[in-house]
């Protein structure tokens, strides 16, 4: 095995491997960049090239410390363990209590957010104040082998004011301890962390490279491999957890929303638009969001004369082609602002129904006058 296996951001690699042939490793870094890219993924990597028995600048991937790691790549079966363990019925007590922490090698621990349901049902996983404890006690550990890992993923959901457990630990880093986080987008951390860590943006991967990783699925044929690869917008983790179906199907129902909006359709159409979309969606509210985006930025480039030879969504190139004629540029940055904020919105657990009805209604007036 070796870092070199991972597929995408070439240079993000070859940046890694230069720190640990020069055995400067930073005691924190930031990787930013869209969902199934592969963040978590290189780092996992990472915490086994700073750790493998035989190699000191990259993994062998075969001796016991690299096997362990490896196995911090099953987060799902990681996380139901770990939930099993505390308890189903966890108050906020015992999740501070006993916070999650996937750890398959002493020395390498990754957090992910709880998923635990709260008294409120719409709670969405967070990163809790005692997985930030645990982390700050646990850095100054001596490792047992050569280096301690912590990987944060989903650092951009942890409390601002918890967030200063992590300043501590950023601000009198130990020796041996590397922090790695993890965030779709760097601006969603407080800026005083942000600036401690050793930033990487993730890139998309090309199209080609998704449908390779896509050739894992047997029970995709070649001609769904591409749709699927161009669904996924240079995720491969997106793409190989995707259901084909049920993301083309979205995607059509997103754009009917926008075409209600701006077909002018009255609020009635728009409210059963609305409500059709939210309630039967089994994906998480983030994936609809960033559905919308797509679409958006589809819309924008037609809207502004591009030829529509690189489109996100070319399976709705006609309808959006049509719509793109009745809105300009002014009109798609509104719908765009008021999804962002309706983002902000989510991560404060507003109902996302009345979020959603309230931006369709107030754009299509917009559009009216
Ligand atoms: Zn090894």
């Amino acid at each position: 095995m070796s870092l070199t296996e991972f597929l995408g951001n070439p240079r993000i690699v070859a940046a890694l491997h230069g720190m640990l042939a020069s055995g400067r490793v930073p005691h924190a870094m930031l990787f930013a960049g869209p969902r199934g890219v592969g963040k978590f993924t290189l780092a996992r990597m990472f915490a086994q090239a700073a750790n493998c028995e035989r190699l000191t600048d990259d993994f062998c991937g075969e001796c016991d410390r690299c096997r362990a790691i490896a196995r911090l790549q099953d987060t799902q079966a990681l996380i139901k363990q770990g939930l099993a363990e505390r308890g189903e019925s966890a108050d906020s007590a015992t999740v501070e209590r006993v916070p999650l922490i996937l750890e398959t090698h002493p020395d390498v621990w990754a957090m992910v957010p709880d998923p635990v349901r709260l008294k409120t049902p719409v709670a969405r996983p967070v990163l809790h104040v005692g997985q930030l404890r645990a982390v700050q006690r646990a850095a100054y550990f001596k490792p047992l082998a050569k280096r301690r890992v912590f990987i944060i993923d989903g650092a951009d959901t942890m409390r601002w004011d918890h967030a200063n457990i992590f300043l501590k630990i950023l601000e009198e880093p130990p020796e041996t301890a590397t922090l790695i986080l993890l965030a779709p987008n760097p601006y969603l951390l407080l800026p005083t962390i942000r600036s401690r860590c050793l930033q990487f943006f993730f890139s998309p991967l090309a199209l080609e490279q998704v449908e390779q990783v896509l050739r894992l699925r047997d029970d995709l044929p070649a001609a769904q491999r591409k749709a699927a690869a161009q669904l996924a917008e240079g995720s491969p983790g997106v793409a190989l957890g995707m259901n084909l179906a049920e993301a083309t199907e979205l995607r059509k129902s997103v754009l009917q929303v926008l075409a209600a909006m701006i077909d002018k359709g009255s609020s009635t159409d728009l409210f059963a638009e609305t409500a059709r979309l939210t309630k039967g969606q089994k994906m998480p509210f983030e994936s609809v969001l960033e559905v919308f985006y797509s679409l958006l930025n589809d819309l924008l480039e037609l809207s502004a004369g591009f030829a529509g030879q690189g489109l996100r969504n070319p399976a709705l190139g006609k309808e959006l082609a049509r719509l793109s004629r009745q809105v300009d540029t002014a009109w798609i940055t509104g719908v765009v602002e008021a999804l962002d904020e309706l983002g902000g919105r989510l991560r404060r657990n507003v109902n996302r129904q009345l979020g959603l009805d309230a931006i369709a209604l107030s754009l299509s007036e917009a559009l009216q006058k």
